[in-house]
Formats: C-alpha cells, sequence, structure tokens
C-alpha cells in the first residue's frame, strides 16, 4: 500500500534489519526497541491489523511467530518473551500495517506490566452476555 512505511520494507524500498523472511512474512528489528532483539513480525499482504487481517495472513503470521520466537529467546539469553500487538491508535498502534511485537524479557528489566482495576458489581457478567450476544 502507498504510503506505508512496512510495505515500503516489504519492497525493499526503505532499510530493515531483517531477521526472517518467507513467501508470506517478514520480521526485522524494532528500530527503537523495548529490549535487545525486539522483533517486529509483519503480513507481506497490507492489512491494518488483527480486526481487519484475514485468517490465512495471521495463520502466516503466527506460524512465524511461533518459529522465531524460540530463536530470538535463545539469541539474546531472555528470561521469557511478550508477543503482542497493538490495534487501533487507541491501543498505541503508530504504523497501520498488521505487526506482532516479539518483546525479550529479562528478570530485571525494570518494564512494569499494567495494572489490572476491577468490575463494580453485576458489571463483568453483563460485559460478557454483551460480547456473548455478538459471536
Ligand atoms: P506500534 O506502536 O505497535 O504500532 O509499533 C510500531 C513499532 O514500529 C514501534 O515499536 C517502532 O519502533 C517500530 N518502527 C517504526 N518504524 C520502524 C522502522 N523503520 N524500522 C523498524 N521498526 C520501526
Ligand atoms: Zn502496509
Amino acid at each position: 500500500m502507498k504510503d506505508c512505511i512496512f510495505c515500503k520494507m516489504i519492497e525493499g524500498k526503505i532499510p530493515c534489519n531483517k531477521i526472517y523472511e518467507d513467501k508470506k512474512t517478514l520480521a526485522f528489528l524494532d528500530i527503537n526497541p523495548i529490549n535487545k532483539g525486539h522483533t517486529l513480525v509483519i503480513p507481506k499482504e497490507h492489512s491494518k491489523n488483527i480486526l481487519d487481517v484475514n485468517q490465512k495472513d495471521l495463520d502466516d503470521v503466527s506460524e512465524t511467530v511461533r518459529k522465531l520466537a524460540p530463536k530470538i529467546k535463545k539469541a539474546v539469553k531472555a528470561d521469557g518473551i511478550n508477543i503482542m500487538s497493538s490495534n487501533g491508535e487507541a491501543a498505541g498502534q503508530a504504523v497501520p500495517h498488521l505487526h506482532i511485537h516479539i518483546i525479550p524479557r529479562f528478570k530485571d528489566d525494570g518494564l512494569e506490566h499494567w495494572k489490572g482495576k476491577s468490575y463494580e458489581e453485576g458489571k463483568a457478567e453483563k460485559i460478557a452476555e454483551d460480547i456473548k450476544s455478538l459471536i
């Protein structure tokens, strides 16, 4: 897609630190890593995010994530891995081309987990029903 930075990467028009490529997916180092080895996996076919992607492209991305995550963990001697994706601007998605973050984690890396909230009495049941009614 025109003006998409990750599509340009796939076309080789802008450089990236590529670590893996196959017919359907590309993986490269994040330019501003949360920790060393922080990698992005993207489909070669443009889609905005997980709410927009077709199942086959998501399956291919998922396969690549599964292939690379243990190798990345081993290469940087990480203690764990976060796998995440931001979908929509409100969720912090800055680049509108689907990407899965593989983020190596270390016991002493100082990153804090999001703080959980609580439901008011009866609210969880209502929200569960609202979601289930749409499935
Ligand atoms: P998100 O906030 O989930 O959309 O993440 C976008 C990610 O893309 C950020 O972590 C950026 O550091 C990363 N990024 C943006 N431009 C580049 C680039 N040219 N090469 C590698 N990573 C990039
Ligand atoms: Zn794109």
